[in-house]
């Protein structure tokens, strides 16, 4: 509610005085100033200000015979001069007390602030201040000319303010009571104060995320806001206990710079080079205008100034409209950014008015850049914030996206070796069957090769061969050994009487009897065509005999049905050999001598076993 009364009735005289500018007063000014027993402060009254004419000097002499026309409101906004301007104020104490009070200009940045009292009975106090009088040389030692102004009970004293300024003439002339102005200034110092460590805080948080992410948006960012509180210092003078008039004015080409920082970290946090070209060559462009400046004031620091002021708010709003124009799409970064561009542009804007005399000074006016530059300041805070929250953002999903990538991959390549695997394995499986069939046929080979096809016996060859490695082991381990030589009487009867099948059938059937009477350590082959061999590891004449006999007397008590013919019956006769000590046996000649006993046997009338040497035979 105050501040609405405030703001209102702030308007309305603005209004008035601007009426008051364009209406060239043509009463001659006589301003006074009342200082009476309830206020301690006076911070609205008229002043006459005489401002030289081109070519002319004023001394204190000649300005108390130059008649003041113009007048104005104590907050002064004349713009930039080249010459001289007096201000002349009538001050009367009517209060009943003695007055100590501090006359104040509100503003730093002029040259010459000098003030000459003239008391009643005429006497001249002559007081110098102003950017061009050190700090510590001034009557009261503080950034904004002050001065003291005691008057007793009754007294009126007539000012003269001399101003002289590169600046542009704006401020407030104020009256204060000394213990309030002292205790005012010692709060304006608590509040920069605060200001500077929020704003030393903000560049030391932000250098150590530089430190951390290497992103040069950082500096552009930490050089904005140290620059931008350098300056906003060097402005409300709180660099003036350290520095001269000269350093004052060269800091001044803080704005261009930090302008070009604004820039700079603009084009950095929009990503205008690979977003909007266009943006970013305006940007470029204002850039090199700015350096231009710099160049300028740098030459010709007076000058130099008015031109920033007179380009700055030019700049200022192409940049604004420009950043309007082009990102007038959606985005938070986006929007934000022009906002704070948009409070930035507002207030430098309003500054710069002031400066120029455009607008009528207020201290509301004169501080706004002050609290703009916070504003601002936190709101590129913000930006940067959301902007490393959307870098994280875009890298932990580019991450999950590698992670997703390479499972994929893994599974395909798990997929894939799984399949190669099984491949191997059918592979294996398949070459394993072959070299089962191919065992399995070297076997049937074998077989072949070594068994009689139509009795399934040994044939010759292989009984020959198993009968040369029993006869080698049984000389090896002196053991006996016998062999029977067998066949079957008057077979070609057998032949020509029911036919070669039929024979064919006897054949078989006589070989089955023989597996049947032997035993399994026995090896039985068909030697011939109706010829058999017996050869009988581990056993000596008499057991041989035992086993031929009872073989022949088996195959003798068999008969051999045939379809459509009366029952066959046979006999063989046989003949016996057993190993002898000899060195030289072998099976040959084992079979040979077991064919002797063969012949033997047939001709002894057939169906019997005969033995060489004879004597098992003769004792059966
Ligand atoms: P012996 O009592 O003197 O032995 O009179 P044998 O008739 O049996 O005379 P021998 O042993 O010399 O005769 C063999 C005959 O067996 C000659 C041949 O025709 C016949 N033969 C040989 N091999 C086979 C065969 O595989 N099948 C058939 N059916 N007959 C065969
Ligand atoms: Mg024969
Ligand atoms: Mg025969």
């Amino acid at each position: 509610m105050k501040i609405q009364k405030y703001l209102f009735t702030h308007t309305l005289k603005t209004i008035f005085m601007v009426l008051l500018m364009i209406i060239p007063t043509i009463m001659t000014a006589n301003a006074t100033l009342v200082l009476n027993d309830q206020d301690s402060t006076y911070q609205n009254f008229d002043v006459d200000y005489f401002i030289e004419p081109d070519g002319r000097f004023f001394d204190i002499g000649d300005i108390q015979e130059v008649n003041f026309t113009q007048s104005t409101s104590n907050k002064i906004s004349l713009g930039f001069q080249d010459n001289e301007i007096w201000f002349r104020l009538k001050v009367e104490n009517k209060s009943s007390t003695k007055k100590k009070m501090i006359l104040e200009f509100t503003e730093v940045v002029h040259n010459v602030v000098d003030l000459y009292t003239f008391t009643a009975s005429k006497e001249l106090t002559y007081k110098r201040n102003g950017l061009n009088i050190p700090v510590n040389q001034r009557e009261i030692q503080e950034s904004t000319p002050s001065f003291k102004l005691y008057l007793e009970a009754g007294e009126s004293k007539v000012l003269y303010l001399q101003l002289s300024s590169t600046h542009g003439i704006f401020g407030a002339i104020q009256l204060t009571d000394k213990t309030e102005y002292y205790q005012n200034i010692q709060m304006k110092k608590y509040l920069y104060l605060a200001y500077l460590v929020a704003l030393m805080t903000i560049v030391l948080y932000n250098f150590l995320y530089f430190l951390y992410f290497k992103d040069r948006i950082y500096l552009y960012y930490i050089t904005y806001v140290t620059l931008f509180g350098l300056w906003v210092a060097n402005f409300k003078g709180l660099l003036l206990p350290f520095i001269n008039a000269e350093i004052f004015i060269v800091l001044q080409l803080i704005i261009p710079l930090f302008f070009i920082s604004l820039l700079l970290f603009s084009q950095s946090i929009l990503e205008t080079e690979k977003r909007h070209e266009k943006l970013h060559k305006i940007y470029n462009t204002i850039i090199y205008i700015t350096l231009f400046s710099i160049l300028w004031m740098s030459v010709a620091p007076e000058s130099g100034f008015y031109l920033m002021n007179l380009l700055s708010t030019p700049l200022l709003i192409t940049t604004l409209l420009s950043a309007l124009w082009y990102l007038r799409g959606k985005g938070i970064i986006n929007k934000l950014y022009i906002i704070t561009l948009s409070v930035f542009t507002i207030s430098m804007t309003i500054l710069s008015l002031l400066t120029l005399g455009v607008i009528p000074y207020s201290h509301f006016l004169s501080t706004l850049i002050v609290v703009v530059s916070i504003i601002e300041i936190v709101l590129f805070s913000l930006l940067l914030a959301y902007r490393i929250n959307l870098l994280r953002k875009e890298s932990f999903e580019s991450r999950e996206k590698l992670i997703r990538q390479q499972k994929s991959e893994s599974t395909r390549l798990f997929h894939t070796v799984g399949e190669k695997t099984k491949e191997l394995n059918r592979a294996k499986e398949d070459l394993e069957a072959e070299l089962k069939k191919k065992i399995e046929l070297e076997k049937h080979l074998k077989h072949l090769a070594s068994t009689d096809p139509m009795t399934e016996l040994n044939n010759r060859r292989a009984f020959f061969e198993l009968s040369e490695l029993e006869i080698s082991k049984a000389k090896f381990d002196k053991e006996q050994l016998s062999c029977l030589v067998i066949d079957i009487d008057h077979f070609k009867r057998i032949n020509d009487t029911y036919g070669h099948d039929v024979g064919d059938i006897v054949i078989n059937d006589v070989a089955k009897l023989m597996i049947l009477n032997t035993r399994t350590k026995d090896h039985i082959g068909r030697i011939g065509g109706e010829e058999f061999a017996v050869l009988m590891p581990k056993t000596n004449a008499e057991s041989a005999y035992q086993i031929a006999d009872r073989l022949r007397e088996n195959i003798s008590k068999h008969t051999i049905a045939i379809d459509n013919h009366e029952a066959i019956k046979i006999t063989i006769s046989i003949g016996l050999s057993t190993l002898t000590k000899d060195k030289d046996e072998t099976i040959h000649t084992l079979l040979k001598r077991a064919d002797t006993a063969l012949y033997k046997a047939k001709n002894n009338g057939r169906n019997q076993v005969c033995c060489l040497p004879e004597k098992i035979s003769e004792e059966a």
